[in-house]
Order: C-alpha cells, then sequence, then structure tokens
C-alpha cells in the first residue's frame, strides 16, 4: 500500500507541467544595448526582472536560466537600454493644462500669435475668458512683448490672458485690466511689476511675476475635473517620452489628494516626487504632517517645499548682483522674505523636511545660500531628522563663480535644466552680458566642483523631453547646432554624465539612489528604451531619437509602434 503511494505520486508528479523554475522572472528583456549607469558593470545585454524587482543583469546566456513557463520574454533587437529616465524638475499638471488651453508653444512672431488667438476668440462665446500660454517673443523679429493694444485689435470684448513660457511675465489686454480694476495708478504688488508704455505711462498689459495674480484671480478657477484631467494628459505624455519619473517642482494638497486618487484607480503610473510651496498653509501641513514616502508601490513621495527666490531671466524678473546690462535702471528682485523664510528652515532640518529653492539670478543664488547656510549652522546634524538634508537649488541658473565652490561645501545639490542654456542662447548674452556668462548654466564646473548635478526639464517652461534635454547637455547648442560667443562650450557634459543627469543623480536627489537610477539586482524596474544609441550617435541625431518602451516598476507601461 505504502509502495503504491510512492509510485503513484511520483506518476502524478511527472504528468505535472514543468514546475517553473525558482528563479524564473516574470519578464526577461533580451538583445538590448544596455548602459546600466552603474559604474562597476557599465554595459549589459539582457535584463531579468520579478515584479517591480531587478533579478539579474548580464549576459543573454545568462539570462535564459531565468526564463519558466510563464515568463515574458521580450526581444530588444539591439535597441538601448536605459535606466528609467527621470525629469528632476516639471510641473506635471502645467503639461497637461498646455494641452487643455491655447497652447501658444512653436508661435514664431506677433502676427502669429495674434492669428492663434483669433481663432480661439472666434469660438468663445462673448464676454467668456480665452487663457493660453507658452508663447516666447525671444526668436521674433524684433523681439518685443506683445501689448494690450496688440491683444485688443483681436479680442476687444473676451478677456484674454497669455503667459510667456517661463511662466514669470503674462499678457493681458484691456477688457482683462478692466476687470481687474488695474489702471495706471495701481501700484506694483511685492514681488511684481505692471509693465508701463515709456510714453504714456498706462499699463501696457505685461505683468510680471506676482502681478500676473491681479488679473489671473479673475479667471473662473479650473474645475476639480479639469486638475485631473491635466494630470492624467501630463503623465500620458511623459511616459510616451520615456520619463519613468517627475520631481513636480510646487504645487498643493489638492494636487496631492488629484495624484492618489488616480493612482488608487490605476489612472496613472508614473513616479512623482512631489513638492509642495512655501512658506505658506502647504509647506506648513507638510511640517506638521510629516513626510509622505514610497506609497502606492514607490511611487509617490512628499518630502520636499518648494521656495521661489526670484523671477526669469527672459522678464528681466531674476534677481541680479549688478544691473541687466540691457536695462541698466534694474536688477530684477527677490520674490521671498528672509524673515519668513528663516523660521521655516529651521523647523525644515528638524523635521527632516528638504527645501527646495528656485533661484536663477546670482544674486538669488547668493541669497538662498546664505539662508541655507545660517539655518544648516543653527541646526547641527545631531538635531536634524535627517542629517544630510539634500536641499537644492532649483536652475541655479546664474551663479557667481566664487559661489560655485559653496554648493559642494554645504551639500547643496544644483539642480539644473539643460534645455535652459539653448533657450536662453539668444537672449542671455545682451541681459548679463559676457562676463557674466563665466558661472551662468556651469554644468561641468559645478560637476568638477564635487556635487552631482540632477537634471530636469522645467515643462512647461520648457517642451519636456528628454532627448531635447540630453542633446541640450551635451551639445550646449541649439536644436539647430547653432551656439554662440562666449557661450563657454567647456560646460557641456559628456554622455556618461549626461545619463547620470537623468537617471542617478534625480535619484541621489529624491534620496532613492539604493532605490532606482541605475540598473542593477535589488533596484526597483524602471527602464527606458530608445530607438537610437544616443551614447554614441551624432549630437544631432539625438534629436531624432525616439522612445519605444517605457517600464515602470516591471511593467510596460508604453510601447511604441
Ligand atoms: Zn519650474
Amino acid at each position: 500500500m505504502k509502495l503504491l503511494l510512492i509510485i503513484l505520486s511520483v506518476l502524478m508528479l511527472s504528468l505535472l507541467p514543468a514546475q517553473p523554475n525558482v528563479t524564473s522572472a516574470d519578464i526577461v528583456f533580451k538583445n538590448g544595448n544596455v548602459y546600466t549607469a552603474n559604474d562597476r558593470a557599465p554595459k549589459a545585454q539582457a535584463i531579468a526582472v520579478r515584479a517591480d524587482r531587478i533579478v539579474y543583469v548580464g549576459t543573454n546566456a545568462g539570462a535564459q536560466k531565468y526564463v519558466g513557463p510563464n515568463t515574458r520574454v521580450v526581444d530588444f533587437h539591439g535597441n538601448t537600454v536605459l535606466p528609467g529616465f527621470a525629469d528632476a524638475h516639471q510641473h506635471l499638471s502645467g503639461v497637461g493644462f498646455r494641452e487643455m488651453t491655447l497652447n501658444l508653444e512653436g508661435t514664431t512672431s506677433l502676427e502669429d500669435l495674434l492669428s492663434k488667438l483669433k481663432a480661439r476668440v472666434d469660438q468663445t462665446k462673448p464676454g467668456e475668458w480665452v487663457t493660453g500660454r507658452d508663447w516666447i517673443e525671444t526668436h521674433w523679429q524684433p523681439p518685443v512683448f506683445p501689448t494690450r493694444w496688440d491683444l485688443d485689435k483681436v479680442s476687444p470684448n473676451n478677456p484674454v490672458i497669455l503667459g510667456r513660457a517661463d511662466g514669470h511675465g503674462a499678457v493681458a489686454n484691456s477688457a482683462a485690466f478692466k476687470l481687474a480694476g488695474i489702471d495706471k495708478s495701481t501700484p506694483n504688488p511685492f514681488g511684481g511689476e505692471i509693465s508701463k508704455d515709456k510714453q504714456s505711462s498706462e499699463p501696457n498689459g505685461m505683468l510680471l511675476d506676482a502681478a500676473q495674480g491681479l488679473v489671473k484671480r479673475k479667471v473662473p478657477p479650473t474645475t476639480r475635473e479639469d486638475a485631473e484631467r491635466a494630470v492624467v494628459l501630463g503623465v500620458k505624455r511623459d511616459i510616451e517620452l520615456g520619463w519613468t519619473q517627475i520631481q513636480d517642482a510646487g504645487g498643493s494638497y489638492e494636487d496631492i489628494d488629484i495624484f492618489k486618487k488616480l493612482y488608487a484607480s490605476g489612472a496613472i503610473k508614473l513616479r512623482i516626487y512631489k513638492a509642495v510651496y512655501g512658506p505658506g498653509p502647504n509647506a506648513t501641513r507638510l511640517l506638521s504632517e510629516g513626510p509622505i514616502v514610497g506609497e502606492f508601490q514607490n511611487r509617490l513621495t512628499v518630502r520636499t517645499i518648494k521656495v521661489v527666490s526670484d523671477g526669469a531671466l527672459g522678464s528681466r524678473g531674476a534677481a541680479l548682483l549688478a544691473p541687466y546690462s540691457d536695462a541698466p535702471d534694474t536688477s530684477g528682485f527677490l520674490t521671498v522674505k528672509a524673515e519668513e523664510l528663516r523660521p521655516m528652515l529651521i523647523d525644515a532640518l528638524r523635521k527632516g523636511i528638504q527645501v527646495e529653492t528656485h533661484a536663477i539670478g546670482d544674486k538669488a543664488n547668493r541669497f538662498i545660500l546664505d539662508e541655507y547656510e545660517t539655518a544648516l549652522k543653527a541646526v547641527p546634524a545631531s538635531e536634524r531628522k535627517v542629517a544630510d538634508p539634500r536641499w537644492r537649488v532649483e536652475h541655479a541658473q546664474i551663479v557667481n563663480p566664487t559661489d560655485i565652490p559653496r554648493f559642494a561645501k554645504l551639500g547643496i545639490i544644483p539642480s539644473m535644466q539643460p534645455s535652459h542654456a539653448i533657450g536662453d542662447l539668444f537672449f542671455a548674452p545682451s541681459r548679463l552680458g559676457l562676463d557674466r556668462l563665466q558661472g551662468a548654466y556651469a554644468w561641468e564646473s559645478f560637476i568638477k566642483s564635487g556635487v552631482v548635478v540632477p537634471g530636469g526639464s522645467d515643462a512647461p517652461v520648457e517642451r519636456g523631453e528628454p532627448m531635447i534635454e540630453f542633446y541640450a547637455a551635451v551639445a550646449r547648442k541649439d536644436q539647430k547646432g547653432f551656439s554662440t560667443t562666449g557661450w563657454h562650450p567647456e560646460e557641456a557634459v559628456t554622455r556618461a554624465q549626461a545619463l547620470k543627469m537623468f537617471t542617478m543623480w534625480p535619484a541621489y536627489a529624491a534620496f532613492e539612489e539604493k532605490l532606482r537610477g541605475s540598473i542593477e539586482v535589488g533596484k526597483l524596474a524602471d527602464l527606458t528604451i530608445l530607438s537610437a544609441d544616443i551614447m554614441t550617435i551624432p549630437e544631432l541625431e539625438i534629436l531624432k531619437t525616439r522612445c519605444v518602451m517605457t517600464v515602470i516598476n516591471g511593467e510596460v507601461v508604453f510601447e511604441g509602434t
């Protein structure tokens, strides 16, 4: 009887289908041209993934033992495989809203802007608002801001406000000014400027930085549904371009509620490292409730306060140590008060909250370095919840060369956007003069000084495409291959450095370098697969390279055709 049972069970076992190998993976990717961003093993052919983790990196032959009966095998046919790209500075819902409102990106002239506006006004009911964004006049002939009188020609009755691509300026028409009650006598709000016509001193339609709020307050608020749709559209665009994480540079708890809802329903898969604006109620709430780390399978983290310390260079709102070379009557302005910032910085150190501060001009950069330094001295490492707080300066665009070494010394991370250097190519030399270009967009100087430089796009200020950013970082030329005198070609980075700018270094800036950022066993399986080898092809071909697949947490979330 006993013997019979043994015989029977042996027989049954042999009839069962082959047991999956204990080491079998959910997906095996093979025949890839894999760059790992791991210096100890920089190249590979194959990757095996189980659940959300990488379990093998190596040769095709070595990956074979991870193939079980239920393993999906994806043949890359030699495509280039990189660690999942991360955009260290993006405004996600702005990217989505750009898809939803009058998109003036790529507008070639004032006439072009007016004809796009007219088409929109013609479809809008009388008296209803028309809002749009992302025009930039720097390429126009002549490169001058539009005025309210220009807009009035095509929109005499509908109020209009159109944001400049940098987000630091907007032009509104007379109907909008009337609704907002702005006239000759309206004073400039703190941190902003109502531009005036030089002859008549009448407001000319341009509103800089905080002054935009005077009109924007009158625009009916977007609904919660609009905001959700914007996030879904932004995420869709991002993963199709190959981003696997974006670091969302500012916002509110309302945004976080939207993300949570969309993650819970499975509507979005992109990783989001979210900052909330401060000083103010959102920062206060983060300081009191504490961070959110790695929710929704390591997709959502909120542990950062975003501060804005000045405006932008294009609209001359960036705070400079000396006047603008092309407008000697102004040096820009700071947009945050030290006395409001200081207690928040101290509190953030004690509670382990990261701070990232927008600083474009050399004065803003020095200001925030000084404020960070004061806070770091006031709260020694032993009294901090996170000893190395990895505070960041967003943009670090024009930095006095004597301030560059202070970043490494203080452990501050300059988070920079390569496309700004190719977008600003046309006006930065006149705004700043050649001398100040030393220390402007100084990626290589920063890296040599001993810091990491996480790379971002600042979309929707810029296009938000990883290939444009990668190209800008290595070429430091515009998209036609053009550069200009005094543009410091030595500040371009190598391709290996550029790869880290969009993989390992954003991971480090988010305290995630052990979790993601390179293709290594044990890390989260985030991959960006490209149509060409951007580590070796001629520079201009980088711009023609497409994303063919995006993998997040071991899941193929986008597959191109
Ligand atoms: Zn930004």
